[in-house]
């Protein structure tokens, strides 16, 4: 009876050790950690440059916010990244008169090649795999978490850069699992390869950041980078 009694007793403490497990896998805090680098801070977009031409970031800082300067393109951090786990905050305009991928667009574009959707997905239909939240063009997320325009919402990407052999072929594809709003909408899902409008190309073992200038005055803040 005592061994019975002793083996539930194992069984449960086994059972809270793994509930207390998932819940410590969460959402990281929009808090920066120590070893972060801070890719905007409110105040200095000193990490950026333009993909179009280079030199310094023409999006504009307004009430510790970095806007898109719509019609100068996208931005790209000047460091590359390998594996990081990257937070953004992103705040999409009230575009009432816009549609479909016209609302809100801008993006959060890993190694400068898979994009991360922004878009109005409130109450806005667009196309399968192309609306906020979506690994663009391949994977629609798991839950619509949209926010309404003019509220922050917030991405915590976890990213595994593909890996290659000595000769440079690609051995496992990019991963990535994806927080929106606190919420996971992608799990550990393997990219195919680039997405549309991106910097293009073979995939790489490294890779900018890089934040999408499509025409809509999109805010981001707090974004900030841990590598791995
Ligand atoms: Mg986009």
């Amino acid at each position: 009876m005592r061994t019975c009694r002793n083996l539930w007793a194992a069984i449960a403490v086994a059972v809270l050790a793994t509930a207390c497990a998932t819940a410590g896998a969460g959402p990281p805090s929009p808090k920066a950690p120590k070893n972060a680098i801070r890719l905007f801070d409110g105040k200095d977009a000193s990490a950026w440059t333009m993909r179009n031409g280079g030199g310094e970031c023409k999006w504009i800082i307004d009430n510790g916010e970095l806007q898109v300067n719509v019609g100068t393109g996208d931005i790209l951090t000047k460091r590359k990244f390998k594996d990081y786990q990257l937070h953004v905050e992103f705040k999409i305009p009230l575009m009432p008169e816009a549609h479909s991928q016209g609302r809100g667009n801008s993006g959060v574009y890993n190694h400068g090649l898979y994009e991360i959707q922004v878009l109005d997905s409130f109450n806005n239909d667009t196309y399968a795999k192309g609306g906020c939240g979506a690994i663009y063009g391949q994977k629609d997320p798991d839950k619509n978490m949209a926010k309404p325009p003019e509220q922050w919402q917030t991405y915590d990407i976890t990213f595994h850069a593909p890996r290659f052999d000595a000769a440079g072929k690609v051995t496992a594809n990019p991963r990535i699992t994806v927080y929106w709003n606190g919420v996971m909408v992608h799990n550990n899902v393997a990219i195919t390869g680039p997405t549309t409008a991106s910097l293009g190309g073979p995939m790489t073992p490294e890779g900018p950041i890089m934040l999408q200038d499509h025409g809509a005055k999109v805010r981001y803040r707090n974004v900030w980078i841990v590598a791995r």
